[in-house]
């Protein structure tokens, strides 16, 4: 509604949508509550109750319904006598009002196709009737329509909240699961170190990232001496018990050197050192040779000697052509001369 004054032009604020339905709420309840037909007349003086429009109106009706129903005659008289002169157009007016509002909220939300398609029609529907001289008939027709509408898509949009509330938990349970399972995928069941799977990956992505950074890797290739021996002495629980040993103590000495270790398979392990030169690589798989070779292994139930474990290794650097089975295949070659050599020692890849 406008107001014009000379120049100046005054607009009434339109109500907030979610205001106006609001109020369409009420005139709604109110209907049902007073067992009254949606009539344009009825619409009407609701309409000024529930905004409190004229207030002597709504004392009135306000003193009716403290005793009893608002019958459709008493609200009639009602309307006579404290809403003189009111015009189709301008329950018309607010009809359309409330059409407006409840179409920008169907436009701020962008779910529930479907019904929202279905309300905007009977929205549509509703607004083509207002632009023609209207039947108190049709008018009623409309609010019933557009109130089942509304009361469809509050329905339905419930339902999608509940719906992509389980969707969400689904998803999330889901993405855990996987995560779950992708670490499993890479991950030796015995010592808890990267699988051979995982182990090839970690070696392609320290290439990659040293040929980046033209940084040098070196690689180690680690296999316990004379296992068979330890598994044919103590059983293979406890040979078990030894890998596990042994992984501890190649991955936390390897982790202090910036290092990470993985299980190849057996008793073979792999370090990867990145940033190492060759020199420096075998000097530090050396000393974690050393460590170990340095302690008798005790059985943690009985305190019975195990002896000594110790390892063999073949120890490389990264060239530009390598792949990980190169490289893996040079440090074996190492390996191999170390185990020749008399094993519990380290062997550099001279080429
Ligand atoms: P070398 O010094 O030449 O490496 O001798 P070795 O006895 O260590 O080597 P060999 O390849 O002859 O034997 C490896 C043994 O490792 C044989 C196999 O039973 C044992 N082994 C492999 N995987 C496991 C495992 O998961 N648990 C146990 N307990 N033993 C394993
Ligand atoms: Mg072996
Ligand atoms: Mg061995």
């Amino acid at each position: 509604m406008t107001m014009e004054s000379g120049r100046l032009v005054a607009e009434t604020e339109a109500p907030a949508s979610t205001a106006a339905l609001a109020w369409f709420d009420q005139i709604r309840s109110f209907l049902i509550a007073q067992d009254l037909p949606p009539e344009p007349p009825v619409y009407d003086v609701l309409w000024r109750y529930v905004r409190d429009e004229n207030h002597d109106l709504s004392l009135a009706i306000d003193r009716v319904i403290a005793d009893r129903q608002l019958d459709l005659p008493t609200l009639l008289d009602l309307r006579v006598k404290y809403v003189d002169g009111i015009s189709t157009g301008d329950v018309a007016e607010l009809v359309e009002v409330v059409h407006g509002q409840a179409r920008a909220l169907t436009e701020t939300i962008e779910v529930g196709q479907t019904n929202l398609a279905q309300y905007d029609r009977a929205l549509t529907h509703g607004s083509s009737a207002l632009s023609t001289p209207l039947e108190a008939a049709a008018l009623a027709e409309l609010l019933e329509n557009l109130g089942e509408a509304t009361n469809t898509m509050q329905a339905a949009n419930a339902k999608l909240a509940a719906d992509l509330a389980v969707a969400v938990t689904e998803a999330r349970t889901l993405s855990v699961k996987l995560g779950a399972a992708q670490r499993a995928a890479i991950t030796d069941q015995l010592t808890g170190l990267l699988n051979r799977r995982g182990t090839i990956a970690l070696i392609e992505q320290a290439q990659a990232e040293a040929r980046s950074a033209g940084k040098p890797l070196s690689l180690a290739l680690m296999d316990i001496d004379n296992f068979k021996r330890v598994n044919d002495r103590f059983g293979h629980s406890l040979g078990d018990d030894v890998l596990r040993f042994v992984a501890d103590h190649l991955a936390s000495q390897s982790d202090v050197a910036g290092g990470t270790v993985g299980r190849l398979g057996g008793e073979e392990f792999v370090a990867v050192l990145p940033g190492q030169p060759l020199a420096m690589a075998t000097a530090t798989i050396d000393q974690i040779r050393a460590r170990l070779a340095g302690q008798i292994i005790r059985n943690a139930v009985d305190g019975s000697s195990l002896g000594r474990v110790t390892f063999s290794a073949g120890v490389t650097n990264d060239t530009p052509n390598d792949t990980a089975s190169t490289i893996l295949e040079r440090a074996d070659r190492a390996l191999y001369t170390a185990k020749r050599m008399g094993r519990d020692r380290v062997v550099p890849d001279r080429g």
